[in-house]
């Protein structure tokens, strides 16, 4: 700096406004039809959007839930999967991934993750089999899809059920293969915040198998049977995607592939910026297209850099402070520790990304992050 002031910005983590604004009018002149129309649950608006949302993650159907939890639990469920079942999962994932398996009954068994792209491996999942593992949630975390030619074949081999957690990826892909395509299921949730998100909670089940989108419609709304209203065949819940949100998803889809390049555009900067300093961006695969939901480095003494880096104005997030294993309600299923899951969850920081971000701000934060953590001897 040559002791030249910078001039300081605020960089927020998450902006939500800009995406906003490009869905509004038409969001608004939808919902007021709606509102003229009173039918506010099911119809042809949300099967529109389940429509186009299965052609465009790769699958015959999508079924739309009322969030992306209640996306794995009733996967899982409608799997056949539940009490007396194991399922792997990585360490390192948001919480909801394991409370869903919790919450179907099953048992989640643990595994740890790639020290460089921090995601589940195959060889993770050869290793933690069991009699009793039935299925595998793969999590595309921070949008990125693991070595998908490996696990597939590894669960197959295993005869373990594959389910991707795609809540962090809608529109990444594995060798031009879209997540939600690759599983036996695929989850989503549209939560707010994420790639692809609602103006509230709203979540999504991608398959291409008839039986099981048929039950999860069922079991989405009551266990009720196709076409029927008292009569309820399967025990369910209520867990639907209302109109009010499937318009806004619909209006958002349209834009969602040139969020993502923005995104990716964004994050290939900071990927360039950071090269050879003391923060690392979490590894890509070759072969996986993420969505770049969150820009993720890891770097030493995490919390004191992000607290400069908040000084200097630049808002960052941590996915995720502790891993599930350590959490109280489900350390009883860890039998060891995780160790790279464990180090991880002290050193990751997400720098602020959403689509209408500027090259000045990520410039900015990189230059800040590199200056904070080359102050070190
Ligand atoms: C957001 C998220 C979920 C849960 O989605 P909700 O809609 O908040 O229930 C599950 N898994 C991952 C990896 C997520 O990021």
């Amino acid at each position: 700096m040559n002791g030249v002031a910078q001039q300081l910005r605020l960089v927020p983590f998450l902006d939500l406004a800009p995406t906003t604004s490009e869905v509004r009018e038409r969001v608004i002149s939808m919902w007021q039809e709606v509102l003229d129309r009173t039918a506010y649950v099911g119809g042809p608006y949300v099967q529109d959007f389940e429509q186009r949302f299965a052609a465009y993650c790769g699958t015959s159907e999508a079924i739309g839930v009322g969030n992306g939890t209640d996306a794995i639990q009733l996967g899982l469920r409608a799997l056949g999967i539940g009490a007396g079942d194991e399922v792997i999962v990585p360490a390192n994932t948001f919480v909801a991934t394991v409370e869903a398996i919790v919450l179907a009954g099953a048992r989640p068994r643990f595994v740890d993750v790639d020290p460089d792209t921090l995601l589940i491996t195959a060889d993770a999942v050869r290793a933690a089999v069991t009699p009793a593992t039935r299925a595998v949630i793969v999590v595309h975390l921070y949008g990125q899809l693991p070595d998908m030619d490996s696990l597939t074949e590894t669960a197959s081999a295993l005869g373990l059920v594959l389910i991707e957690d795609a809540a962090q990826a809608h529109g990444a892909s594995w060798r031009g293969r879209r997540a939600g395509s690759f599983g036996a299921v695929g989850c989503f949730s549209f939560y707010p915040g994420k790639n692809l998100g609602a103006f509230g909670d709203a979540g999504a089940v991608t398959t291409s198998h008839p039986e099981v989108a048929a039950k999860l419609r069922a079991m989405r709304d009551h266990g009720r049977a196709a076409g029927s209203h008292h009569s309820h065949e399967e025990l369910g819940t209520n867990s639907r995607l209302d109109t009010m949100q499937a318009i806004v998803l619909d209006a958002k889809l349209d834009r969602l592939e040139a969020w993502n390049r923005s995104r990716r555009r964004l994050a290939n900067a900071y990927r360039n910026l950071l090269t050879d300093s003391r923060a690392v961006p979490v590894a890509e695969l070759p072969r996986s297209r993420g969505a770049h939901h969150l820009a993720v480095v890891q770097v030493d003494r995490r919390d004191e850099v992000r607290q400069r880096l908040a000084s200097q104005g630049v808002v960052t997030g941590i996915h995720y402070p502790t891993p599930c294993h350590l959490m109280r309600p489900y350390r009883q299923y860890a039998d060891r520790d995780f160790p790279v899951a464990e180090r991880a969850a002290g050193r990751v920081l997400s720098l602020p990304l959403h689509p209408h971000l500027s090259m000045e701000d990520v410039a900015y934060v990189a230059d800040r992050l590199r200056e904070v953590t080359g102050s070190w001897g």
